[in-house]
């Protein structure tokens, strides 16, 4: 199985191979050659649906008897090109992801390639880690969304904001700390937008959430500075299970350029929300998505940009460079910016998302931070994994590590990566048996 674009999409994946396991499926050796070959899509850019031709085109000349069966938002928003390709035969939306382990179950052995694709409605339940981690589980929460952006497809794809219920997404949890899981990280594509079939909103579930008291630590994935209010801050700042970390799209810095990217906010609002959360809680971690060389983006407007988060006391950014997708409006916006232009905003902005990274872990050295690890590195004979925080701590320890929370003292940074030993551990020992299975 092959997966590109977000958590939520690997999210799926999972699902998806679990559904095959339990049809009678099995995941071939290294030196096995495959029956078939999954391959989940993403649409977010035009790179991403290069990357998923090439994927195509890779797996088909390593293993021409193989059936390719092709998944996600590219899929659902330009089946027929997916269907030309070569060794694909059947192309899923969104909607239609659960029924690939039937249909192979009972694949009809004709020439003509199926098309599975209706519009993107219903809910898709999806919760496990990627295939190496032991560590972070991801639970799909919520699909589809109800914005507007001016240069973004996704709605197209995955339809309207739609959420599961509370009690499931409770469930959920309770089966990821059960299979040992130390982190669940919640996904979605609005997540903020969260409104379950009782319209119960994101809040709700993150009060019901905090009340079940899991002996695991959650994380919020992504959530619109718009939807992030006092209520939700007060309650994270509060907590012992939410990790102290937001990650806030803010897009661009300069208003013009905001307004006609139709986001729902001010660059006001959004230092406003910054500082709301940084007061409750002074450690937390806050990433923020930018896009450059958007349609009319002027040096000017970059510089905005640029001096706006230069003086965001926030850790990290998330850079990309604008892809045009096709119907939509900002792909018929005039003032195109170059290529070579886009990737050198993209450079000065990634320069200076390494000295926000460098500077937030410099605040905590000499203090104990909670961690759970999650890679063996063998060549340094330690585990590198993340901090509640969201920073990047090694720490040396056996390769027998448990996957566990544990309290480390910090001792020194390197470069944007801290080092430290561990205190003591905070939870009972914990091994993965086996990914929990989803409905
Ligand atoms: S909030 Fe905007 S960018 Fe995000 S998925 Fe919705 S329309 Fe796209």
């Amino acid at each position: 199985m092959i997966s590109f674009g977000c958590k939520l999409n690997y999210a799926e994946t999972s699902a998806i191979r679990h559904q095959l396991e339990e049809a009678g499926f099995t995941v071939a050796a290294s030196d096995q050659i495959p029956d078939y070959v999954i391959i989940n899509t993403c649409a977010v850019t035009s790179q991403a649906e290069k990357d998923a031709r090439k994927a195509i085109r890779r797996v088909h000349r390593l293993f021409p008897s193989a059936k390719i069966v092709v998944t996600g938002c590219y899929a659902q928003l330009r089946p027929e090109e997916l269907a030309e390709q070569p060794g694909v035969i059947a192309v899923f939306g969104n909607t239609a992801k659960g029924q690939i382990a039937s249909f192979l179950s009972s694949h009809p052995e004709d020439c003509t390639t199926h098309l599975f694709v209706s519009d993107p409605d219903g809910f898709y339940q999806a919760a496990t880690a990627p295939e190496d981690s032991r560590t972070r589980a991801f639970l799909k929460v919520q699909d589809g969304c109800d914005y507007k952006c001016s240069y973004c497809t996704i709605p197209k794809a995955r339809g309207k904001s739609r959420g599961m219920a509370i009690e499931e997404v409770l469930q959920h949890i309770e089966a990821l700390e059960q299979a040992g899981y130390p982190e669940v990280v919640l996904t979605g594509i609005n997540l903020g937008d969260y409104r379950d079939p009782q319209n119960r909103k994101f809040f709700q579930l993150l009060q019901a959430i905090e009340a079940m008291r899991p002996g695991l630590r959650v994380r919020i994935s992504s959530i619109e500075p718009n939807l992030v209010t006092e209520s939700i801050v007060s309650l994270i700042a509060q907590s012992s299970v939410f990790c102290p970390h937001f990650h806030l799209p803010l897009q661009s810095g300069s208003p013009a350029i905001l307004r006609r990217m139709r986001r729902r906010y001010t660059v006001e609002t959004y230092r406003q929300k910054v500082s709301m959360i940084l007061e409750a809680m002074p450690n937390c971690a806050i990433g923020v998505d930018v896009i450059v060389g958007f349609p009319g983006e002027t040096e000017e407007h970059f510089q905005q940009t640029y001096e706006f988060l230069e003086s965001l006391p926030v850790a990290y950014l998330h850079v990309f460079s604008y892809s045009e997708r096709s119907g939509t409006d900002a792909a018929l916006f005039p003032n195109k910016v170059p290529a070579e232009e886009k990737k050198r905003r993209s450079q000065l902005l990634r320069r200076l998302s390494e000295q926000k990274r460098q500077a937030f872990a410099q605040r905590f050295v000499g203090q104990t931070l909670e961690w759970i690890p999650e890679q063996y590195d063998p060549q340094h004979g330690g585990w590198v994994g993340w901090t509640e925080n969201y920073i990047r701590l090694f720490v040396p320890a056996p390769a027998t590590l448990a996957h566990q929370r544990y309290a480390v003292r910090i001792h020194r940074r390197k470069a944007a990566q801290l080092v430290g030993d561990i205190a003591e551990p905070l939870t009972a020992p914990a091994t993965v048996v086996q990914l929990p299975v989803v409905s």
